[in-house]
């Protein structure tokens, strides 16, 4: 009775949100730099208040801003983290449920719409949402990954709080920031400085295409080479950076090609995706991307300094320091045949890769709720890509799983990112339904 009152009052409320949506996506937070976190902290912080939430905003302190690599990318502003907790009556189990605030880059051309307007058309040239009923579709940087998850978790609150149903256990809903540079500032700290305890988890960032269970982790590498400078056309007493790193670059795409490729770890009952399946890769799988080089000044000098970054791709089970010991070692075997190779290894920042089993009784329910409101039945997902799931799991050992709102159609980190609106709905939908029955009410 009360679960369809709820279901019925989100829809009624769906031109509400989508306001609320709107003023979230002008406010600029595109990270690197992350500025104004401060700005949409206060107006989540105010909202959540209101449904009758214990608020409090963090700020990451200086160390988590250095461990999320902010000298390497141009990192500007605080680094706010609202959390919030709806207590219930007895404070058993604790659920959380997390979004982020950042979002991805604003790429300056492409664009057909302002990417910070909020734009809301009929249809999408891009493709159709599987939940598409007729609703439309909202436009802008964020409106999909993952500002359009944030205020389907607040509304779906909205609902059961405005019709006085009341929770057994506590909500913890979280607005954290950084989650596309790694989230060492955002969830991380939440989660290491034990802010934030919960019994289960809802990492709300994905798409509604699947329920994620399983991601790769990550490091990020910075290279550098040194040499000697001299003038180029007498490039034999000088030692040329550039050179350098080639050899080096030489021997990480052999490591990758033929050490990695093969290092694969077996998930059952997950799915990666058709792209990678075609490729035939059906099992997580270690990566390495050589993603930038820069180094020189002109042809007619010998340069003396080349650096790049590497992406390390990491299975899950694999450690930060196993990962680190291994890089180096590629490196090191190299200038064993060339002892005029000088360089440094820094690391940008590292999150480790997680697995959560789709026997697990928790992601069954959710996948149940998931097919009572849209109809389909979502398949398990595994992505070699990462998503802050990983702090609740790693860190605070809660099964957990993510969704969200987006599909092909929605452009995710690209231009023209568009989110509909029927899909906005349907999470909060299922958000309601798993505070409600995760929780339980009594009434
Ligand atoms: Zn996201």
């Amino acid at each position: 009775m009360s679960e369809a009152r709820v279901l019925e009052y989100i829809e009624e409320h769906r031109d509400e949100m989508i306001s609320f949506l709107r003023r979230l996506v002008r406010i600029d937070t595109q990270t690197p730099p992350g500025l104004n976190y401060d700005v949409i902290s206060d107006v989540v912080a105010d909202k959540l208040f209101d449904l009758g939430c214990d608020v409090c905003i963090h700020e990451a302190p200086e160390k988590y801003m250095e461990l999320s690599g902010a000298k390497f990318m141009g990192l500007e502003g605080p680094r706010s983290n609202v959390v919030a907790r709806y207590p219930g009556k007895t404070g058993k189990p604790v659920l959380h449920i997390s979004a982020h605030i950042d979002t991805a880059a604003i790429q300056e051309e492409g664009w057909t719409v302002d990417p910070l307007g909020g734009e809301i058309t009929e249809d999408c040239p891009y493709g159709r949402s599987d939940s598409d009923r007729g609703g439309g579709y909202i436009w802008g940087r964020g409106v999909a990954d993952d500002k359009g998850e944030l205020v389907s978790m607040i509304y779906a609150l909205q609902a059961v709080h405005e019709l006085g149903i009341k929770l057994d256990g506590d909500l913890i809903l979280t607005a954290n920031c950084d989650e596309e540079i790694g989230g060492v500032a955002g969830l991380g700290f939440l989660m290491q400085e034990g802010i934030v305890k919960a019994d289960y988890g809802v990492q709300w960032d994905g798409g509604l295409t699947g329920i994620g269970l399983a991601a790769q982790g990550r490091t990020r590498f910075l290279v550098r080479t040194r040499g000697v400078s001299h003038h180029g056309q007498v490039p034999i007493l000088g030692v040329n950076a550039i050179e350098k790193m080639s050899k080096i670059n030489v021997a990480l795409t052999d490591y990758w090609r033929e050490v990695l490729l093969k290092r694969q770890k077996e998930v059952p009952g997950i799915e990666l995706g058709s792209a990678l399946k075609e490729r035939g890769i059906t099992k997580m799988t270690a990566m390495l991307n050589i993603g930038t080089i820069k180094g020189g000044v002109q042809g007619a000098t010998v340069p003396d300094l080349c650096e790049e970054e590497v992406l390390r791709g990491m299975i899950p089970g694999e450690t930060f320091d196993d990962v680190r010991e291994e890089f180096v070692g590629v490196i090191e075997a190299v200038k064993a045949g060339d002892p005029d190779l000088v360089y440094e290894v820094e690391v940008i920042n590292s999150r480790e890769g997680y697995v959560v089993s789709p026997e697990d009784l928790y992601v069954r329910e959710a996948r149940d709720i998931v097919r009572e409101v849209t109809g389909r039945t979502l398949p398990f997902t595994g992505t070699l890509a990462s998503t802050d799931m990983n702090y609740q799991v790693n860190e605070g050992g809660m099964p957990c799983f993510n969704l969200g709102v987006g599909g092909p159609y929605s452009n995710g980190h690209k231009q023209d990112e568009s989110a509909s609106i029927d899909e906005i709905v349907d999470c909060a939908k299922i958000a309601a339904l798993i505070y409600m029955r995760k929780l339980k009410t009594s009434d």
